[in-house]
């Protein structure tokens, strides 16, 4: 699957970060995780602090799916709502959802810390909406926040304008979120690990796995890996080893301005701003001082139409941008698309499937794909390492 297209901020900037061989031998391990994006590195990094024997492995060069296009907005709040998810899932499974995310973003910020990671910024967020009409459901949304214990509080048109430079109706501002640069997370926490004892290949596709007395994967070279678990976190791609149906597929797109020149802020607290239309549009600052703009999905239906829209996208969020902070100047220098997956009820797949023995997904689908990230990490780390996790059921694949 082509998961990104364009230019993609992360690696533009970054370029490629580590090198890290191929898988030219057989070899035999406890644990395989399958996916060098943000989901294996934080698995691993989790495994391998636990004292877990582990083998990493990618098709693509590490990094270079769906984590080097990705905006890595880390916030709370999901794609659905949380009074409406409450009515899709039921009261305890949203909010503790919600609170899971809210918990990962802290937990993750402790990590890039240990890390001695810079490239972060913890900051609030600001759910806003244009309509008038949506007084009613920005004030039940507040009141369930509020319940799940998140401090909030609502902003009127006057307050966004003059703090935020926001041309906006109502906001819900939180003080929980942080912005990241997940491509160089993923090689900062691989690299952690690997002083650890993990060991990385990357250009090193499984092509065929055999579920016998001990399973072995078999590499797109012919090389085989013996282990007893396999973590499969595969992304979107995760479609060629389990059956389609538990995701749906969109196109995304993403800009990224100049550089600013200026010293000032360009809103207060740098704070992640996202609205309530669907698709919604959602903005974010860098450390180098750009913007980040992004939305405008759409279903997806192959790669080469999703990157034939790109300029029309990139036009259209601009102008998005432009109507919504309209005081602040935009110049675009980046544009890039990318392929994402959401699931009907907003939370994420992890842990085992019934028909792929000894195998644990993590597969952080939706717009918090990387919060989902870090709470699979810590329910996968907990499966291997024999120990109960209370949240485990809420993510199972038979929920
Ligand atoms: C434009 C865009 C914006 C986004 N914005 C946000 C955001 O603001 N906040 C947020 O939380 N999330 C966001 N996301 C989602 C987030 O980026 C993803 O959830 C996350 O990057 C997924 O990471 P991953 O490691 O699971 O998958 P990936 O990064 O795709 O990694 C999976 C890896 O598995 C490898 N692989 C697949 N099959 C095989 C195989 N058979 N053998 C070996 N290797 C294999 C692939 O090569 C790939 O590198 C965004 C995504 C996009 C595209």
């Amino acid at each position: 699957m082509q998961l990104t297209g364009g230019l993609p901020f992360w690696l533009i900037k970054d370029g490629l970060l580590n090198n890290y061989p191929k898988l030219l031998e057989n070899t035999e391990t406890e644990n395989v995780i399958i996916g060098g994006g943000i989901s294996g590195a934080l698995t691993a990094c989790y495994l391998t602090d636990a004292g877990k024997p582990c083998v990493l492995v990618d098709g693509r060069t590490i990094g270079l799916g769906s984590t080097c296009a990705s905006t890595a907005l880390l916030q709370y709040e999901l794609d659905t709502p949380l009074h409406i998810l409450q009515k899709k899932v039921g009261e305890p499974t949203a909010t503790r959802a919600y609170q899971l995310c809210g918990k990962s973003i802290d937990t993750l910020v402790r990590l890039m810390n240990d890390l001695n990671f810079k490239d972060f910024e913890k900051t609030g967020s600001l759910f806003f909406s244009t309509h008038h009409s949506e007084k009613d459901f920005m004030l039940k949304e507040l009141t369930a926040r509020k319940h799940a214990g998140f401090k909030v509080s609502l902003a009127e048109p006057d307050e966004l304008k003059k703090q935020y430079g926001l041309n906006a109706q109502y906001a819900i501002i939180s003080e929980e979120g942080c912005s990241v640069n997940a491509y160089a997370l993923t090689h900062a926490l691989l690299q952690h690990s690997i002083k650890k004892g993990l060991r990385v290949f990357d250009r090193t596709c499984i092509k065929d796995i055999q579920y016998k007395k001990t399973t072995t994967l078999k590499t797109l070279d012919n090389y085989t890996i013996k282990t007893k678990n396999i973590i499969n976190a595969t992304g979107y791609e995760v479609v060629n080893f389990i059956p389609k149906g538990f995701v749906d597929f969109y196109c995304t797109y993403a800009i990224a301005s100049e550089q600013s020149s200026e010293e000032k802020q360009r809103w207060k607290d740098n704070i992640l701003m996202w609205n309530t239309d669907d698709p919604y549009l959602y903005m974010r600052l860098t450390n180098d001082n750009r913007v980040i703009v992004g939305g405008r999905d759409e279903r997806f239906s192959n790669a080469f139409s999703r990157q034939s829209l790109l300029d029309k996208k990139a036009r259209q969020l601009q102008k998005d941008f432009e109507e919504a902070l309209s005081g602040i100047s935009f110049r675009k220098e980046f544009a890039w698309s990318g392929t994402f997956g959401k699931t009907k009820d907003s939370l994420p797949y992890i842990g085992a499937y019934k028909k792929t023995p000894n195998t644990y997904y993590a597969l952080g689908f939706g717009g918090n794909g990387i919060t989902f990230s870090v709470i699979a990490a810590e329910i996968i780390k907990d499966i291997i390492c024999g120990k109960h996790n209370a949240d485990a059921n809420l993510f199972s694949f038979d929920r």
